[in-house]
């Protein structure tokens, strides 16, 4: 019998695939969509330059498992700290009104991250009865973080996320790069698990449209919110506390549009991360003429970006192009281009979100979701990552570590 059937071709299922690979063990690997990668894909082709949809920067490079990737395949990264600014009132803010902005901001955060040793576990809202300043763009970069607002996350959950350093955008594409690591790892794609049966004395049967599989394990390797909507049906049912883990950890909302200029509207600025100050819930940020090209891409966080990309591309390119006006002028408008690349995660039924965000005293979900059920349900993805949540390498962490435990289980350790 097949050892593991693996369902997803995101970061985590692709690395499991590549430790089995590596240990000789047979699998399968399903992959609803025409392409791998999940939640980083790269489109070099509508812009004429490569363009992330989903996860963009390797974060954290120096503790980062995926950093050694960009040299062996030859990539570039924009190393160093990001040029991030304000804008208020159409102005990008300098001088001690940026620094003083920043500084608000860094202490917010530092706020969170105090309470990460502890276990007392609160909404994120709850640390900060008194608001400055500067609050509502710190809600914003928030929600730009997580996906959530601070009333929605877990404070203990935002805490224990680990990040050093810097962020360094993949200029060629982080999907680029995870499609290139992934060459040689054979994939069925177009291939939707859509219902596992896990009740007989051994093994697992993965039911797709093209026939059923049998395997003696399955590592799921699909978001929290695919799991949450019954995409994949279990028989029997997933056990109450795994349902609860699942429900506790909603996918937040990050979604992207990107447009191109037929020339540089944007005066000297050059790979910058633009954040204008709209109010707590407008969670806008624009990534500008990042390695010289002209292009600008919008992200749109939370709740708010949810609604405007049920509206379509064409609302969600004007509306970034309407913002992106109000702080360069209309010459913006001039000469931007009719091409588009819109991702909208909220209502991609393989994905359904950004990442997992823990409800509000439910940080323990994570460890609960990586729990595997009688030694041949095996969970991962970034959801289930205790400190790199979130991220693309915390998915292929636990990717790889989900592989190692099926193997295990399976040699009857
Ligand atoms: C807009 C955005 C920006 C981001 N920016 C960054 C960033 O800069 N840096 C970073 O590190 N991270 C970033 N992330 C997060 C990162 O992309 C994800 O955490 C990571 O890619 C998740 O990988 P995964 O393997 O856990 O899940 P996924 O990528 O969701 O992979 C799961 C796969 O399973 C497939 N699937 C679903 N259902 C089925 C089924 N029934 N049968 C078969 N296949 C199925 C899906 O199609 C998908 O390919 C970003 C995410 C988004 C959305």
């Amino acid at each position: 019998m097949l050892d593991i059937v693996i369902i997803g071709a995101g970061a985590a299922g692709l690395a499991a695939a590549r430790r089995l690979v590596d240990k000789g063990a047979s699998f399968r690997l399903l992959e609803a969509k025409p392409h791998i990668g999940g939640r980083v894909v790269t489109d070099s082709a509508t812009l004429g330059a490569p363009v992330d949809l989903g996860g963009h920067w390797l974060h954290s490079p120096a503790l980062n498992p995926l950093t050694p990737l960009v040299d062996r395949y030859l990539f570039h990264v924009k190393q160093g700290p990001e040029d991030f600014r304000v804008a208020r009132n159409r102005a990008i803010l300098s001088g001690p009104e940026h620094d003083e902005c920043f500084a608000y901001v860094d202490d917010c955060f530092a706020k969170i991250a105090a309470i990460g040793d502890g276990e007392h576990d609160c909404p994120a809202s709850a640390l900060f009865p008194v608001r400055g300043k500067w609050h509502d763009f710190f809600e914003a970069n928030f929600i730009a973080k997580q996906g959530v607002t601070l009333a929605q996350s877990s404070a203990l959950d935002f805490a224990r996320y680990v990040w050093e350093g810097d962020d360094w955008p993949i200029l060629d594409g982080f999907g680029a790069l995870i499609v290139r690591h992934a060459q040689g790892i054979p994939v069925e794609l177009e291939t939707p698990a859509t219902h596992i049966a896990w009740g007989g004395r051994n093994g697992v049967a993965v039911e797709t449209p093209r026939g059923t599989i049998e395997a003696r394990a399955v590592i799921i390797a699909v978001s929290t919110g695919v799991l949450a909507n019954e995409v994949i049906r279990f028989s029997p049912s997933l056990p109450d506390r795994k349902q609860q883990a699942i429900a506790d950890l909603p996918l937040g909302s990050c979604n992207k549009v990107a447009l191109g200029f037929t020339r540089n509207p944007f005066g000297d600025v050059d790979s910058m991360m633009l954040m204008p100050d709209l109010g707590a819930t407008e969670s806008v940020e624009f990534v500008v003429r990042e390695g010289g090209h002209n292009i600008v891409t919008a992200m749109l966080n939370g709740p708010f970006a949810k609604e405007l990309a049920a509206q379509g591309a064409r609302p969600t390119a004007d509306y970034a192009l309407t913002q992106l006006a109000a702080i360069f002028g209309n010459d913006v408008k001039a000469c931007v281009t009719d091409r588009i690349v819109f991702a909208d995660w909220d209502h991609d039924p393989w994905i359904r979100g950004c990442y997992a965000a823990a409800k509000p005293g439910r940080y323990a979900a994570r460890a609960e979701l990586g729990l595997p059920i009688e030694h041949r349900l095996f969970f991962a993805g970034e959801a289930v990552h205790h400190c790199y949540m979130g991220d693309v390498h915390g998915a292929h962490l636990t990717g790889e570590a989900a592989a190692e435990a099926a193997l295990a289980a399976l040699r009857g350790e």
